[in-house]
């Protein structure tokens, strides 16, 4: 890397690791971890390692669009500003919605903010966010007093006992499960706790693994306060001083779930002498870290639930001290920046709620002409706004609700109720572009310029070095361009990103006199330059000189009593479902992002999993009679989707598993969205995306096959009524296809068309066609009766820019693709396979994870596959004795 390298953080997840790129205007770099960042200190996992790989510009929005036709800035700010003057005159403020993102940068969320909430009057301001941690937002407040999550990454790993609830850290936040697990590996004495219905990647490195019935984190906690209690293992002397409603938090926990260890055992659906193993660590370690996340949140009750987690943390006294305390992780990249400008609709700004008071001195300060004096509409009833009809212009930015909120269907049918649907995106189709009448180009990482909060509340600084391409613009740029056209010149004449970020610092002082932490007033006066140099700090940035390494470290909370609250909760355990259903649990892959908008466009991304898999147990699969590759369908009250089995022996019974990022640009069918109810908790409207009760049905096409072609936009019509499931190569897209129609059919159906090599096996029952250029192979379709491999993207980048014809007609030919490793990627940074790993360790018995590592160097670059790697030498292959066996 040359000295003329950019700083700037990672666009994926909370954890905001620092990167370091070339200064340079070339969408073929590659970065580096930046080894002075606080949160990753040169660590990359492999979705950072990789984000060189999402720059080329792949179906990118280039320019705005009006109703599908192409249009200039100028004309569809007119359009937007004229339509949302229109509803707001004719229908009121609350009949303008933003919808907005954690994607965002902070100075994107402030524009958005200020212009709804100060200038049309409407609170209607909510985000992507409100799925993701709204319900820790709620506990935190009900707890602390504010919104402010205590710890630092450090007492991650300084903790003696780290506990992840409802948190698959290795995959979700992998450089900081790195940093513990180096931490660990470095002191036998500390352990990982793991509370997880699945046997995650991060279980398989815990010490302890709880896998709970879904939804009872809530009973597990509170039979922990319980057990504390009894075992007098409470810090009577810190609840004395420093914590409110002791007793009635522990009464609602002992009426949730009484004093008997075997009866909370079961209700948790783990074994008694697990839960005391558990319970008995946690008395005994004063340096425990409780870490929860999607699995807490995304629930019925996940306020409750985490308000249990911190009642435990309160009452031992273990907040705000190194190595002790309890933390929501946030997942995406600036979700706390968001909710520092108030980007949630019952958020006002820099975290301060609908209060008279606030409303006065936010409005003071904004020179408001029209204040909103009321919370607006949370996403879920928000969508359900739009259903109504009251919505009658919505603003969508970085986000794609129709793929990530629950109940896709119902989510379709609202937007067709809006009359204007805007969205703000860098591709050019997503599930919810599909309903845009406006799509305005934004700008992507690396282009973007602005600040991000991390969720140990380091801010950080998101740095461009290319330039924009076609016509994309700053997200703040547009909202700006619009409320000037509103008529609100002079409050949104900003010329740089950088007065927008001064302008939300001036307004956090408004917190100084008061308790809350949340306050940028040292940074009030940042002149151009400072913001250019900017180096990683962690809030608050105050004047009076508070700690943020780690708040509440005096015992003084952000409440007005200075004191902590422990809340009587009861969490609610979800529906039983019945002997016929499964338990549909949604999580993360580890080199996936979000709704794929951007990893999914990676060839590399795709290597580690290319394909939309549900697991299934064993047990569960030979009951159903389904086998690896059969084609499923999983169906709830909501709808349905489906996906390739994929059986998997950590799965428990009765539980099935499906990454949360397919969507219907990716499978036709759709993902897990359609299955999930609309049901919210209560107090956040964090709706409970972690699980659904589905049936699945084994469905029987007559023929599968797969389709690679390099012409995206230009897929044949018949796929239309297949089932399919598509991955990006680098020079094209895979296809893989499940179809109802005989194959003789399909065979025939295709012989109108000309290709450059035809096989029609009818001993074999199979058909390929291929077409090529001076570049290689194009066009390539297999259909088959029996289920057909597909080619890997690494086989297929070769086969279609640099490998012979030969090469690949004699792949065609025989179906096996001699450069293709056979096997599940690993490793992706080193393209190093499963079956790579286990002929490795045959042929070297007696050789270990170092020299294997020495030899593969799997994981030995961004480190995210070490757990898999790890696993397949602990359940090395056995070799066969031969002389014994015969
Ligand atoms: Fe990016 Fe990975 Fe770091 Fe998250 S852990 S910020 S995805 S590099």
């Amino acid at each position: 890397m040359n000295d003329a390298a950019i700083n700037t953080t990672c666009a994926y997840c909370g954890v905001g690791c620092g990167v370091k790129v070339p200064n340079q205007n070339d969408r073929t770099i590659r970065v580096k971890g930046d080894s002075e960042h606080p949160a990753n200190y040169g660590r990359l996992c492999v979705k950072g390692t990789h984000l060189g790989d999402v720059l080329p510009l792949r179906s990118r929005l280039l320019s705005p669009t009006l109703k599908g036709k192409t249009t200039t800035w100028d004309d569809a700010t007119d359009f937007i500003a004229g339509k949302i003057a229109k509803a707001v005159a004719e229908h009121g403020p609350d009949s303008f919605a933003f919808y907005l993102s954690g994607q965002l940068l902070t100075e994107d969320y402030y524009a958005a903010n200020k212009l709804a909430k100060g200038f049309l009057g409407t609170a209607n301001v909510d985000t992507n966010s409100r799925l993701c941690m709204s319900s820790a937002v709620v506990s935190h407040v009900r707890a602390f007093g504010e919104d402010s999550p205590p710890i630092s990454f450090e007492d991650i790993e300084d903790a003696e006992v780290l506990i992840l609830a409802g948190s698959n850290m290795a995959w979700a936040h992998p450089v900081l499960f790195q940093r513990r697990m180096k931490a660990h590996s470095l002191d036998s004495q500390k352990k990982l706790v793991v509370i997880d219905p699945r046997v995650s990647a991060s279980a398989k490195e815990a010490d302890l693994h709880l896998a709970i019935k879904p939804g009872t984190d809530g009973q597990l906690f509170n039979a922990l306060l319980v057990y504390l209690t009894a075992q007098n293992a409470c810090d009577h002397d810190y609840i004395t001083k420093h914590v409110e409603n002791f007793d009635a938090a522990l009464e609602a926990a002992i009426a949730d779930v009484g004093t008997n260890i075997e009866h909370q055992a079961e209700l948790c659906g783990v074994s008694p002498a697990l839960l005391l193993e558990f319970f008995e660590l946690f008395a005994k370690t004063q340096k425990t870290t409780t870490a929860w996340s999607m699995g807490i949140n995304q629930s019925e009750s996940g306020v409750d639930k985490g308000n249990a987690l911190i009642n435990c943390h309160l009452a031992t006294g273990r907040i705000g001290k190194p190595g002790a305390g309890a933390f929501s992780i946030t997942g995406q990249p600036n979700a706390m920046g968001g909710r520092e400008v108030g980007g949630l609709a019952n958020q006002l700004a820099v975290h301060r709620l609908f209060d008279e008071k606030s409303i006065q001195q936010v409005s003071d300060f904004w020179q408001a002409p029209a204040m909103a004096t009321r919370p607006g509409l949370k996403a879920v009833d928000l969508f359900q706004g739009c259903a109504e009809g009251k919505i009658k212009v919505l603003w969508i930015m970085a986000t794609n609700p129709v793929a990530s909120l629950p109940d896709a269907n119902l989510i379709k049918a609202a937007l067709n109720c809006v009359e204007t649907v805007i969205v703000s995106d860098v591709v050019d189709a997503t599930d919810t572009l599909t309903y845009a009448d406006i799509a305005l180009p934004a700008l992507a990482w690396g282009e973007k310029d602005g600040m991000v909060t991390n969720t140990d509340r380091t801010i950080s600084r998101q740095r461009p070095f290319l330039l924009p391409p076609g016509n994309a613009q700053a997200d703040w740029w547009a909202i700006a361009q619009v409320a000037k056209k509103l008529g609100f010149e002079d409050a949104f004449n900003w010329s740089h990103a950088h007065e927008i970020f001064r302008e939300h610092a001036q307004l956090s002082a408004i917190n100084s006199d008061t308790p809350l932490t949340f306050d940028l007033s040292a940074v009030a006066n940042l002149t151009l330059e400072d913001y250019q140099q900017w180096q990683p700090q962690q809030w608050p940035i105050a004047k009076n000189q508070l700690n943020p390494k780690r708040l509440y470290s005096d015992g003084v909370f952000s409440t007005l009593s200075g004191k902590a609250n422990m809340v009587a909760v009861k969490p609610v355990i979800p529906i039983e479902r019945k002997e016929h259903e499964f338990t549909l649990n949604t999580g993360r892959l580890r080199d996936q992002w979000h709704t794929m908008a951007r990893t999914g466009y990676a060839s590399t991304l795709n290597q580690h999993t290319n394909q939309f898999e549900i697991h299934i147990n064993p047990e569960d699969a030979q009951r159903c009679n389904i086998a690896n590759g059969d084609l499923i369908e999983a169906a709830s009250n909501e709808g349905c989707f489906a996906a390739i089995v994929r059986i998997e022996p950590s799965q428990n019974t009765g539980e099935v598993f499906a990454p949360m990022h397919w969507n219907q640009h990716f499978a036709n069918k759709g993902g897990v969205a359609n299955c999930i109810k609309s049901t919210v908790d209560p107090l956040s409207g964090q709706p409970a995306s972690k699980h659904a009760v589905v049936t699945l049905k084994k469905l029987n096409p007559n023929h599968n096959g797969f389709l690679f072609i390099d012409d995206q936009t230009n897929l044949p019509e018949w796929l239309n009524s297949t089932t399919w499931f598509k991955s990006y190569t680098t020079h094209g897209v895979l296809l893989k296809f499940y179809s109802d129609e005989p194959l003789a059919e399909f065979i025939e159906s295709q012989s109108n068309q000309s290709f450059d090599f035809t096989l029609d096996d009818s001993m074999k029952e199979s058909a390929h066609w291929a077409k090529y250029n001076d570049q290689g192979l194009f066009y390539w379709l297999t259909a088959q009766t029996e289920l057909c491999q597909w080619p890997n993207t690494k086989f297929l980048d070769q086969a279609t820019h640099t490998v012979s014809i030969n090469h690949s007609i004699n792949a065609i030919l025989t179906g096996n693709f001699e450069d293709q490793a056979s096997g599940k990627t690993v490793c992706t940074c080193f393209s190093i396979t499963d079956e790579e790993i286990k002929t490795y360790l045959l042929e070297h018995p007696k050789n270990g994870l170092n020299q294997l590592q020495a030899s593969l160097k799997c994981g030995t670059n961004c480190g995210s596959c070490l757990t898999e790697v790890k696993e397949l030498v602990a359940n090395r292959p056995k070799q066969v004795d031969f002389y014994k066996a015969s």
